[in-house]
């Protein structure tokens, strides 16, 4: 392949969920799309793999039965209408949702996207995007090829190297390093603790922990976006030995987006989706929905639109949206971390009890991050 000019319709970098997802829906299209990615499929993605109802909705509409197939497959392991709340002294509350929260084994989750974007026709390489350059449209791999494209997507997870080019080149506003989260997980296959999500409160500054089911047993996570790599282990072992009666043995860590979320997510031919936009909620770090929500918005430009102007300008109206809902989730992520520091697990408590439907609808995307306002179909 080395030594010739190579050139696609479009290149993704990146086939997590958002890479793979725009790579089979612009394969479908007729483009030809060459994705790299730089780790061999299957391959492991730190993540509780929670998806919610909103999600489960896209699954469908970017491939009608899909949602169905992973059940059957196991891939989707998990589904229960209860959760938990808790506060440093327990759990304070548990509820059932009108839907479930189902979760999944993001190995295969993702292997199962990255099979649908190379059974439509995309091509795909093992390799490492180094460099992109924007204005010729190419991108140069690790091994030294160098491919060409009209278009080039960065889907490139939290560190995206395309994201870090357009920002270098100043073609991308508002861009801050600063708005990203550390998170640690560690898997245990018993558990003296209920078999459904939990996320507990208060126990950490500007984050939050999680119980959740796992294949082989239950994902114990937390993260923050204040505490360094070295002060979460500290809080995270505290709360395994006091809550769970564990001590992890072992534990990985992962960057996430928790705020660094972008409204310039495109430059000429070039666009960034899922986490390379810094697409995840800025409360509870949801971050599937909008690499699946972007993807699909961005597929559905190209399909509607003949020339590059347009497209960007369709994605960037869309995207907008989802935008504001973030700067909204802020504004309750610093009213839940405030009313969480007050250590007042009444006030919490008092809370679900009275508004759980409103924050679980919120949560599952009936309702808006904005003044919790009920979403219309369109508006979904
Ligand atoms: C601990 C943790 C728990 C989470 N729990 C949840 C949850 O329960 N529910 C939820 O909805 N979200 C959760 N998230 C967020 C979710 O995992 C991400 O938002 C989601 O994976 C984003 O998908 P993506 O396709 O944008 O990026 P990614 O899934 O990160 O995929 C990016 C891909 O790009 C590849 N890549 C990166 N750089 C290069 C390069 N230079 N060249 C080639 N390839 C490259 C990577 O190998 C990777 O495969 C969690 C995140 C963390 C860290």
């Amino acid at each position: 392949m080395s030594g010739k000019k190579e050139k696609f319709d479009v290149i993704v970098v990146g086939l997590g969920p958002g890479g793979s997802v725009i790579g089979y829906l612009l394969a479908l299209q007729g483009f030809k799309v060459l994705g790299i990615d730089y780790k061999q499929f299957p391959r492991f993605k730190l993540c509780g793999g929670l998806i919610t109802l909103k999600t489960q909705k896209i699954i469908n509409q970017i491939k009608p039965g899909a949602l169905e197939e992973l059940e059957s497959k196991k891939i989707i392991f998990f589904s229960s209408p209860r959760y938990g709340i808790g506060f440093p002294d327990g759990v304070i509350y548990r509820n059932n949702l009108q839907a479930c929260f189902k979760i999944v084994d993001r190995t295969s989750f993702d292997f199962y996207w990255y099979s649908c974007c190379k059974q439509s026709g995309a091509e795909v390489v093992v390799d490492k995007v180094v460099n992109v350059d924007v204005e010729n449209n190419a991108v140069r791999l690790a091994s030294g090829r160098k491919f060409f494209a009209s278009c080039i997507i960065g889907a490139d997870g939290v560190f995206s190297v395309v994201r870090k080019t357009l920002a270098r080149q100043q073609f991308l506003k508002n861009y801050s390093e600063p708005g990203l989260a550390i998170a640690l997980e560690t898997f245990v296959s018993r558990l003296d603790f209920p078999y459904f999500p939990h996320i507990f409160f208060a126990n950490i500054p500007e984050g939050y922990f999680w119980i959740f089911p796992h294949k082989q047993g239950y994902c114990v996570g937390v993260l923050s976006a204040k505490l360094t790599g070295q002060e979460l282990k500290k809080y995270f072992f505290d709360f395994c030995r006091k809550k769970l009666n564990i001590s992890p043995t072992r534990l990985f860590g992962a960057y996430l987006p928790y705020g660094n979320f972008t409204l310039n997510s495109g430059y000429k031919q070039c666009f960034l989706i899922g986490d390379a936009a810094g697409l995840a909620d800025p409360l509870l770090g949801e971050g599937i929905f909008y690499a699946f929500k972007s993807a699909f918005i961005l597929a559905k430009s190209f399909s509607c639109f003949p020339d590059f102007e347009q497209i960007r300008k369709r994605f960037y109206i869309e995207i907008s949206q989802e935008v504001r809902e973030f700067k909204a989730a802020f504004w309750w992520r610093k009213i839940f971390f405030t009313l969480s520091k007050l250590d007042n697990f009444k006030l919490f408590q008092w809370m679900f009890e009275k508004k759980s439907y409103f924050f679980e609808q919120i949560i599952q995307g009936e309702r808006s991050f904005i003044w919790g306002k009920i979403k219309t179909r369109k508006s979904k």
